[in-house]
């Protein structure tokens, strides 16, 4: 039993590709099994939709809220887990909340993108297999260029790899999840719908050359590849964890700060700083350090972001300075400055999710005006350092114009599953009992959907009738194999979920 799951997949954007003929190995899936509406749960975000659909319970069960979570707040096993515990063969590839990696006996695992460590389970999986390791990599925040060739890469790379481990392991159950089309729906809506309104799904397909219609069609050749490395008693599940619809575009002004303050000679190792971030807002942290040198890099970046002015002269960026440190009496701030930096903390962490937790000498902060910089890009000239530029080549201008909807697509084909012409509707809680009983485990008692009946054959039903098992009976969660230090910390992973368009 395969589980595919396609982030942001929604029926809008595959039906207009169905009936032009541009999905011929989904319509055969269709064909020989079923398709159905699958209702989410809320909040409808891929961590928490993909860990209900894991776990088979609603979000406050499970415990997985929000973006930053790892599997270390999970709170009840994943029937993918008990299945292992069971013994069956069970391969978790590229699945989200799965780090830190749980060591499933006779199973692998590689942690989905949100990880925030490199560890797999077993550790010598790739020697062993002698796949060539591919896994969705964000390191960094992505500019809308680099986002295009990670989308196309993951199509071209990821089911051949998830195949070639497919093949290597021989898992009896195994899970994936490609983030292609949610990557593509937040950042290339307008592309692939130049004149959707501000709210809607789509009746019509992607535009010719458009990258939704790319990526739909490199989807189907991907599914075209799994579906022929299985056999036809295997069963194939494809489910997405919310749709999509349009959204009245949100630019984020994303200053090239880090290629810029290395032109104008900033060293992050030498003059111990970190740019913690750079989309829509910019903060520095000059670490804490000897006073005068540390405080010498706080005045050179304030005067840096200060510099930046418009064709008048007009300065672009509103720049803050904060303290991090106690300063000595002869170099104290003026009281007005203390009570203007608390004041401003207090509103950064309201308005744009701020914190300045860390040790430091200081932070600079500094913003644009959005509607400054909408009447000056792309073309106008500006100044930064003394050095004249276009306005795009001072800031990127990100636009985000797809947002979640949360009608999410379920498609079940092969083995046991009966081909039906008409679409049901089942939940997002109902596919752990599904995988269970697929497998031919009995299905734990506190998983909150139901078995879908209707999808399995009658004569195999009768044949194998569902049985139960009370959940106090099985083991609770699989320890990982360590409990890794993060070495990706919080604010490193807001920085790459604010270039995906998950925050803001
Ligand atoms: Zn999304």
């Amino acid at each position: 039993m395969v589980l595919v799951g396609i982030d942001g997949l929604g029926w809008s954007l595959v039906d207009p590709m169905l009936a032009a003929g541009e999905m011929p190995h989904l319509a055969a899936l269709l064909k020989r099994g079923a398709g159905a509406d699958l209702e989410t749960v809320k909040p409808v975000i891929s961590p928490v939709v993909w860990t209900s659909i894991a776990t088979g319970r609603s979000p406050d069960a499970h415990g997985i809220l929000g973006f930053l979570a790892t599997r270390m707040q999970l709170r009840t096993p994943t029937i993918f887990e008990r299945l292992a515990l069971a013994g069956r063969r069970v391969a978790l590839y590229d699945y989200l909340v799965t780090w830190p990696p749980p060591a499933l006996p006779d199973g692998f695992t590689v942690p989905g993108w949100m990880r925030r460590g490199p560890e797999i389970w077993p550790a010598d999986l790739w020697a062993r297999t002698g796949v060539v390791d591919y896994r969705v990599v964000y390191d960094r925040a992505e500019s809308q260029e680099q986002h295009r060739a990670g989308i196309r890469e993951e199509l071209a790379r990821k089911p051949a790899t998830f195949a070639a481990l497919l093949e290597a392991w021989d898992p009896d159950v195994a899970a994936t999840i490609v983030y292609a089309v949610d990557r593509t729906g937040h950042r290339f809506w307008r592309d692939a719908w130049p004149d959707a309104g501000d709210e809607g799904r789509p009746t019509q397909a992607p535009r010719e050359d458009s990258l939704m219609r790319e990526v739909l069609r490199g989807l189907d050749v991907g599914l075209g590849t799994l579906v022929g490395a299985l056999e036809p008693e295997d069963v194939l599940l494809l489910a997405s964890d919310h749709g999509f619809q349009a959204v009245e575009p949100r630019h984020v002004w994303a200053m090239r700060t880090r290629e810029l303050l290395r032109e104008a000679g900033f060293d992050e190792t030498r003059d111990g700083f970190t740019l913690v971030r750079q989309w829509g807002v910019i903060v520095a942290r000059v670490r804490p350090g000897p006073f005068d040198p540390r405080d010498a890099t706080l005045e050179r970046l304030t005067a840096f972001f200060e510099s930046a002015r418009g064709p008048d002269g007009e300065g672009l960026l509103d720049v803050q300075v904060l303290d991090g440190i106690e300063r000595p009496a002869d170099r104290r701030r003026s009281l007005w400055n203390r009570i203007r930096q608390r004041g401003f903390r207090l509103a950064a962490s309201y308005l744009f999710g701020a914190t300045f937790d860390d040790p430091a000498h200081g932070w600079v902060v500094a913003r644009f005006d959005g509607d400054q910089m909408k009447s000056l890009w792309p073309d106008a000239t500006v100044s930064l350092d003394g050095r004249e530029m276009r306005a795009e080549a001072l800031v990127a201008r990100e636009d985000f114009d797809g947002q979640h909807h949360d009608t999410a697509v379920f498609v079940a084909a092969g083995g046991p599953i009966r081909a039906r012409a008409e679409r049901g509707r089942i939940s997002v809680l109902d596919v752990a009992s599904l995988v269970a009983y697929l497998a031919g485990e009995p299905l734990p008692d506190d998983l909150e959907g139901t078995l879908p009946r209707d999808w399995i054959d009658p004569a195999w039903l009768a044949a194998h009738p569902p049985r139960s098992i009370p959940a106090s009976e099985l083991p609770g969660l699989l320890p990982s194999d360590s409990a890794p230090a993060e070495s990706v910390g919080d604010p490193a992973m807001l920085e790459r979920l604010r270039s995906l368009g998950y925050v803001e």
